[in-house]
């Protein structure tokens, strides 16, 4: 990573500094230098190089090589060429500055409040770059010519914005502007007059002060914003958007403004301060204030940004700003003007525009806190299109991921690059969006694809339209099922050597198992070539299939069914059914009419989430399990495990659930409290894991686990389930590259379906 990080001026700086004549270029393999003198002088460069290098900037390998005495008299900085070969990373949108954002501020400064400060260190990158080389010519900055000022900096190798792409200014670079939702669409399309910045920003805030909804372009797409103390604007935000109680994440001033209504520690103030600035998931504190009910209702956490733009920055001033992706639900953010209006029109009241296209969308990343390491729930802004370094080669492969949280993955040399966060398939505007964006990648990563690889369910539409891709690219398709996917991607992050196999605990919702049923409670010995089935949970029938999966009360009571449970009068989801729904329920499970059998952990986190009476139906991905998991932390250190799971071997181990069900439905009868149900059943589905870790060892003398899945983005087990298999002598592999969700699949397909390939090669 050193194009578009300043690494070019660092590089003439410490030449001239340190008598060193020759020159430094940006080319497609990423910087070649000739530097001439003496020989010990030149050793000496090439190891700082290394330890003095920019805070953006990525060394993956320095390679030297002696050649003729040229005739140089100076260290110069060359025009970029294009190679043909190799490829360079494009950096990610980095947050502003210190530097910057000190000027930001300064009166006296030329930019003060002006919403594109950026320079070497900082700004946007990924979402403006069109093409490599990284210049601006290539960038959507070249419709602003810089002014003489800008220019002047920009050629000074001693200036912090030399060679800063994006650099600009009130007078030569882009400008915001306040259009209300009903003006015409050619105001949208570009400014009609100067705005003046000021003006915008104190309209802004009387709009928020207001409870306007107001539509704010941003770095890599557009927001919907209102003031988040305001219940009522919330609320009416909630119903344009037709979210019903999904959390939406917060932007705060700096992390103080969060302590009213959150807990911060030292290390989620860390992670809430750093470049990348995530979307960082915090607890809320007992009895918040300053945080209308309505941004997280029902819920514990809070999803909690600090401003990443200088425009953000002059937007959050003395109350917490909700800020939501602008989109409607399930369709991809919005990109231009023009869609936005489109789009966000009956939405948003006001919008706040600025004339800097964005060329790739991307959206916020959200990441916990587990024991001072990072869990990503999502990977995005930030950290997209950071690639991850991979230990072997081979043919290059384009991923598509799965069907929720989508995310593709193009690996090429010893690289693997994770697209952004895409969204849910279910449509075609994502489809769409998937599309682009695997354009943009294969272009600008000059990668030609030798395979395609999707998910095994034939169902998905990732899975078709890669289907058509690859025809019309004429290259194989494969097709490698989804926990394998999952367990593959954590081998590939944490880079074990080939072939090193592992055991692999998948849990999480949905994946299309190789016999067709649904899994999602699987222990699988697996490398990144093959894999095998260990365990899994015990299956039980679904009925409707992947339909019911909003339904936790009707798969709670399958689940009791299955297991010879009555369904008595007093439990929650009995409750909350109609009679003569459960009598059709009842006959659907003894008939066995549309009932796909599965093994999903999410599932049973449903469940047992619905009989504990925290919700019967859910409205988004989930939510009963978080809300379950929230329940529990308050018990954890207190209860007794003392419901567990029976492990018997059939064709294969299982996790029978039996048991713990019958302990479950007693101790709610008995009147235990909820929290300690919960926190119970977190402790046996952790024993459960160890157990099942402890026979797989047994059988295998794998020594080494890995937590995969979307159930671990439960931070609670995640803690629990990793100290009693370190306590049992094994080492624990976890995730902090990519999410142990479906947005980090994509990483594993790729991996395995390359391995395919080279062996068929
Ligand atoms: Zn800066
Ligand atoms: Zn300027
Ligand atoms: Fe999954």
């Amino acid at each position: 990573m050193v194009q578009g990080v300043g690494f070019r001026p660092f590089v003439w700086q410490l030449a001239t500094k340190m008598d060193l004549v020759g020159w430094v270029l940006n080319d497609s393999a990423g910087v070649t230098i000739e530097v001439q003198g003496e020989e010990t002088a030149i050793a000496d460069f090439v190891n700082r190089l290394r330890s003095e290098s920019p805070p953006l900037a990525k060394i993956d390998s320095v390679e030297s090589l002696p050649m003729a005495i040229q005739v140089e008299s100076e260290f110069r900085i060359r025009e970029s060429i294009e190679v043909e070969q190799g490829t360079t990373p494009i950096a990610p949108d980095v947050s502003m500055c210190d530097d910057c954002k000190q000027e930001l501020f300064d009166e006296t400064d030329r930019r003060f409040q002006y919403p594109f400060i950026n320079c070497t260190n900082c700004g946007p990158r990924f979402t403006i770059v069109e093409a490599i080389p990284y210049d601006r010519p290539k960038t959507t900055m070249k419709s602003f010519p810089m002014c003489e000022l800008c220019q002047a900096e920009y050629d000074d190798p001693s200036n912090r914005r030399f060679h800063a792409q994006p650099n600009a200014c009130e007078k030569c670079g882009p400008a915001i502007w306040l259009l209300n939702s009903g003006a015409p669409i050619d105001e949208f399309a570009s400014r009609t007059n100067e705005a003046d910045t000021g003006c915008v920003l104190d309209s802004f805030q009387s709009l928020m002060k207001q409870g306007k909804i107001v539509a704010v372009k941003g770095i890599g797409g557009f927001h919907l914003v209102c003031d988040a103390t305001n219940e009522e604007a919330v609320v009416e935000l909630r119903k344009r958007k037709g979210r019903i109680d999904k959390p939406f994440a917060v932007m705060v001033r700096d992390a103080d403004q969060a302590e009213p209504f959150a807990s911060v520690s030292i290390r989620e103030k860390q992670l809430l301060e750093c470049r990348e600035r995530p979307i960082v998931l915090l607890t809320k504190i007992a009895r918040p204030v300053g945080l209308a009910e309505s941004v997280a209702p029902e819920n514990d956490f809070v999803g909690v940004m600090l401003p990443y733009s200088p425009l953000h920055s002059l937007l959050v001033q003395d109350v917490p700003l909700l800020m939501t992706s602008g989109n409607r639900a399930d369709e991809p953010i919005a990109r231009t003007n023009e869609e936005a209006k489109e789009r966000l029109g009956r939405l948003a009241d006001f919008f706040l525009l600025h004339d800097r296209e964005i060329h790739v969308v991307c959206d916020d990343s959200v990441v916990r806190n587990v024991d001072n390491d990072l869990l990503p729930i999502r990977r995005s802004r930030g950290y997209a299109p950071m690639p991850i370094r991979l230990d072997d080669e081979g043919p290059s492969v384009l991923a598509v991921g799965g069907e929720i949280k989508s995310t593709f993955c193009v690996v090429k040399g010893n690289y693997a690059w994770m697209s952004q966060h895409i969204g849910d398939m279910g449509n075609a505007e994502t489809l769409a969006a998937m599309q682009r964006n695997v354009e943009h990648f294969v272009r600008l990563f000059q990668v030609d694809p030798k395979a395609i690889c999707a998910d095994l369910h034939p169902g998905y539409l990732s899975g078709q339209w890669a289907e058509q891709m690859a025809k019309r690219m004429n290259v194989p398709l494969y097709r490698v099922q989804h926990h394998f996917a999952h367990v593959a991607s954590l081998i590939a992050e944490h880079n074990l050597p080939h072939r090193q196999k592992i055991i692999g605990c998948c849990f999480d919702g949905t994946g299309y198992g190789t016999d067709q049923t649904i899994w999602g409670g699987e222990v699988l010995i697996a490398d990144t070539v093959t894999f095998e089935r260990f365990a899994s949970l015990d299956p039980f029938p679904l009925p409707g299939g992947d339909s019911s999966v909003k339904r936790p009360g009707r798969i709670a009571l399958s689940l009791l069914w299955s297991h010879q449970i009555d369904w008595s009068d007093e439990l929650a989801p009995v409750r909350a059914m109609r009679a003569n729904e459960m009598k059709l329920l009842r006959q659907q499970l003894e008939r066995n009419l549309n009932c796909v059998q599965t093994s999903s952990m999410g599932r049973l986190f449903d469940a047992v989430a619905a009989l504990i009476g925290i919700r019967q139906e859910i409205n988004y991905e989930a939510q009963a399990a978080m809300e379950m998991e929230a329940m529990a932390a308050s018990a954890i250190e207190h209860v007794n495990a003392d419901y567990s799971f029976e492990l018997f071997k059939r064709s294969l181990w299982r996790m029978n659930a039996a048991n713990l069900l019958r302990a479950v439905c007693d101790d709610l009868s008995m009147g235990t409290l909820r929290q300690e149900v919960a926190a119970k059943f977190h402790h046996a589905v952790a024993d459960a894991i160890l157990k099942a870790c402890e026979l797989a060892r047994d059988e295998t003398g794998e020594q080494t686990v890995g937590l995969t899945g979307g159930v671990f983005q439960n931070v609670l087990l995640l803690r629990l389930a990793v100290q009693k298999l370190r306590q049992s002598g094994f080492q624990v592999l976890t995730h902090s590259v990519v999410p142990p969700n479906d947005g980090g699949i994509a990483l594993g397909q790729a991996v395995v379906a390359r391995n395919w390939l080279k062996g068929k090669n």
